[in-house]
């Protein structure tokens, strides 16, 4: 049966309310052929999925003073990314971090452990007290707003009619005026890849392992695989990621991909570029083999397979509503408003593909939204943060140096590692560093790229300065607080600075010149 959880949230898990055949269909909303004579929840909004694109696009029209249902098919609400995807992953990095004691290694050495034996329980422990925050919250922020939820998988009747089936087969349906689908993605699985839930995985199954693997095979460097593949390389497991293209992840700037590259093969992981998997098997108990295009072979106890994820689309009948998703199951969508082909309705979130971040799925959803009921909505930046949550961490906003060659945009570049900065020193950080761009003609700020401790936290301050078209001179000539990693935004500037052409005073050192020439006249 599928059910509607209304307020207050105590009553929630307890007594979900039945309310699909109550009739609340306002007059004049078209309804099916196959609707006729039943009488169905009529809505302003419905959303179908519970993701970071849905959340916001409700929360959205529900402050709007709209009357918004949510559909979510999974057991609880939060989506990819609070049960399988963002939240887990950074849990479970966190956990590892601080169970390693992979901080202080840079002091006590690399044979130091906070935690001498470390199980997959420990793991998994600290992800379910997370994950229960993350959907409470949640929960209550729909409670709260007024929004609906019910239970099950959503497919299209028509295009205003979406048909909702419970878990124990039970279909209601509910009409809307317009449509969000936020439905997400799930990880590919090709045939090749003989995915047994145990030793060979893909990124949902790997949260779930009951044992730490000797040697994990990652296939696939993409950003998922890499955060696992570094995850796993801090645990101590002998880690080796095979990656068909020539390099890691094509949209970092180079300098940092190959410093990250660097960190990990001095961490023993091994990388094997140019080389795809023709078969992944497991051919005994704890044991796999894995053939590659090369002809050769390679063991490992266990195999995380991270190459591509594809839209959920599958069962939603898209054709009944008009829609047809593309071969990766992915939509459409115009970039402004989200409207896909069919004008009410929209899709938000990795269903529409890149940049398929949580962070961007929430805005998306949240324009999406305001569009559908005419509120005013700014359009999102143009630069917007990129974190990637490997050990160590990555992070970029703005263009690269391979972009702005690219552009033909004459700049320059500033430095700074973090091992010359106090607070390194004092954290004992012995890898990572900043580069910042700035173009020559304007001295504006073009990119910011981070590897490192706090990346992800730092970029920030770049994006600030990026978005509100700041130069070279706002860092600096402004003060930083000390010791701070931060301050690296400092260091690479003067770095910058100390090669970029004197033609144009700094506002400072104008005014100072301003100043001076003021007071010869004066005096
Ligand atoms: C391992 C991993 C790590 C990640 N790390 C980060 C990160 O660090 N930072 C970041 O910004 N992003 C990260 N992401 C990406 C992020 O999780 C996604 O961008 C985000 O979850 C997309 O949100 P969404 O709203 O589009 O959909 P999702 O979060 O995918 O949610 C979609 C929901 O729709 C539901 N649904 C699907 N079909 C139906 C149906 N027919 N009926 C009803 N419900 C349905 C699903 O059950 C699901 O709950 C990561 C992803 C993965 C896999």
């Amino acid at each position: 049966m599928a059910f509607i959880r209304r307020k207050p949230l105590a009553k929630l898990a307890l007594t979900p309310l039945r309310y699909g055949f109550r009739s609340c269909r306002t007059p004049g909303v078209g309804v099916s052929e196959a609707n006729k004579g039943q009488s169905m929840a009529h809505y302003d909004l419905i959303v179908i999925g519970s993701g970071p694109a849905g959340k916001r696009g409700a929360i959205q029209a529900a402050k709007l003073n709209k009357k918004v249902l949510v559909v979510e098919r999974g057991k609880r609400i939060g989506g990819v990314s609070v049960h399988t995807g963002t939240i887990p992953s950074k849990t479970l990095r966190e956990t590892v971090l601080n169970l390693t004691g992979w901080r202080e290694r840079g002091f006590y050495g690399r044979a130091y452990r906070a935690k001498k034996e470390i199980g997959a329980e420990d793991l998994r422990k600290r992800l379910a007290i997370t994950l229960d925050h993350e959907v409470d919250v949640l929960e209550h922020q729909f409670s709260r707003n007024g929004v609906e939820m019910v239970e099950g998988a959503a497919r299209f009747i028509d295009a205003n009619t979406v048909e909702v089936q419970g878990s124990r087969g039970e279909a209601i349906r509910y009409t809307a005026e317009r449509i969000l689908i936020a439905v997400g993605t799930k990880p590919y699985r090709p045939g090749h890849i003989g995915f047994d839930g145990e030793n060979i995985l893909d990124s949902d199954e790997i949260l779930e392992i009951k044992r730490i693997p000797r040697q994990l095979v990652v296939v696939g460097a993409s950003v998922i695989g890499v955060e696992y593949a570094s995850i796993f390389s801090a645990l101590d497991v002998k880690v080796t990621i095979i990656e068909p293209n020539s390099g890691l992840m094509p949209f970092l700037d180079r300098e940092l991909a190959d410093e990250f590259v660097h960190d990990l093969r001095e961490r023993g992981v091994i990388i094997r570029f140019g080389a795809k998997v023709v078969s992944a098997e497991v051919v005994g108990p704890q044991q796999c083999r894995l053939k590659l295009t090369d002809d050769r072979e390679l063991t490992a106890d266990m195999v995380l397979f991270s190459a591509g994820r594809e839209g959920a689309t599958d069962g939603l009948d898209l054709a009944a509503a008009g829609l047809e998703p593309d071969p990766r199951g992915r939509l459409v969508v115009d970039k402004a408003t989200f409207q896909t082909s069919v004008g009410h309705i929209y899709a938000a979130g990795d269903i529409i593909g890149f940049p398929s971040l949580a962070s961007t799925s929430m805005e998306q959803g949240r324009i999406a939204a305001c569009h559908a009921f005419a509120a005013p909505a700014h359009a999102a930046p143009e630069f917007f943060p990129y974190g990637i949550y490997s050990v160590p961490e990555i992070s970029m906003i703005g263009i690269s140096e391979e972009q702005a060659r690219e552009k033909g945009i004459a700049y320059e570049c500033g430095v700074a590692r973090f091992r010359e900065t106090s607070r390194g020193h004092i954290m004992g950080i012995q890898s990572g560093f900043m580069k910042m761009l700035f173009a020559l003609e304007t001295r504006r700020l073009l990119g910011v790229h981070i590897v490192g401790e706090g990346a992800t936290e730092l970029i920030h301050i770049g994006q600030a300065v990026l978005n509100l078209e700041g130069t070279l001179d706002y860092f600096v000539e402004n003060t930083f607080n000390y010791p701070t990693l931060a301050e690296a935004y400092k260091v690479a500037a003067l770095d910058a600075w100390n090669r970029m052409p004197r033609t144009q005073p700094s506002r400072i050192v104008a005014a100072q010149a301003l100043e001076r020439a003021r007071k010869a006249i004066a005096g």
